[in-house]
């Protein structure tokens, strides 16, 4: 659903070989701003080039989501403020080389909670950049961030939409493909270009909208004892789509199950 604008720009950077070394990210929504980042990440180190949807088999970007790749760190504030030892530990351990990537990479959220020590330590580190440390600091109060900091990084503005649209929108997606899924009784549907949050979104809300039916009998032309098995089925390929399952094969299942269900 984030178009990501940002990897765009990143993109020209690296093209460019202009590529910043620490970014100032303002934002209204910290979360989806953090995803975008990882999605930058990715770009910047997966030896399969990584495109929209990387494949389960590729382990930096595996280790880039469940946020375990040892050469990306990322701090948040520690009750009130980023602390400076938090910042020391952030540098020590990116004193190392990269190993599985090719940039160590740091990540700030709520930079604007630096405290005094903080904010002198991190200022240190941004003076004297090297080749492949890569910063991204994230904020949704600029105003806070000392002008010394923000002199030192490339400013980058990622305002998201009211997130109750795009979801609305998902849900009409998600009752004509289901109504497609069933109609067809489980015959090739066509494919959705949808990325792994997308599907995600998809089948949360085809299970609401299944749930809702089994009430108000207005929606999908078949038994209720088939409308629970499908939500079985949907609360199962939920499981399996927060694991790297390959997206493509989790919807031909679908509506292989489906098409089980509604004709047996
Ligand atoms: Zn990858």
């Amino acid at each position: 659903m984030v178009v990501n604008r940002f990897l765009d720009y990143v993109n020209k950077q690296l093209e460019n070989k202009r590529l910043a070394h620490v970014f100032l990210l303002e934002t209204n929504n910290m979360e989806l701003c953090y995803k975008e980042v990882c999605e930058v990440i990715k770009s910047l180190n997966c030896p399969h080039k990584y495109i929209k949807d990387c494949n389960e088999e590729c382990n930096l970007c595996y280790l880039v989501d469940s946020e375990s790749l040892p050469s990306m760190v990322k701090i948040q504030a520690d009750g009130a403020f980023i602390k400076k030892n938090q910042v020391l530990e952030l540098k020590e351990k990116l004193s190392f080389k990269p190993i599985y990537s090719r940039y160590n990479t740091y990540i700030l959220l709520e930079a604007d909670k630096l405290n005094v020590q903080a904010a002198n330590t991190i200022l240190k580190f941004l003076e004297e950049p090297e080749d492949n440390i890569l910063g991204f600091l994230i904020t949704t109060n600029k105003e806070n961030i000392i002008t010394t900091i923000k002199s030192r990084c490339q400013t980058f503005s990622l305002m998201y939409g009211d997130v109750v649209d795009s979801d609305e929108s998902m849900r009409e997606v998600a009752k004509s493909y289901l109504e497609k899924v069933v109609a067809k009784k489980g015959l090739m549907v066509n494919r959705l270009d949808l990325d792994r949050e997308e599907v995600l979104t998809l089948f949360k809300n085809m299970l609401s909208l299944v749930k809702e039916d089994v009430i108000k009998n207005n929606f999908l032309k078949i038994d209720d004892f088939k409308k629970i098995k499908i939500m079985d089925l949907i609360e199962n390929l939920l499981q399996k789509i927060k694991y790297n399952v390959n997206l493509d094969m989790l919807l031909d299942s679908f509506y292989i199950e489906v098409g089980r269900i509604i004709n047996g």
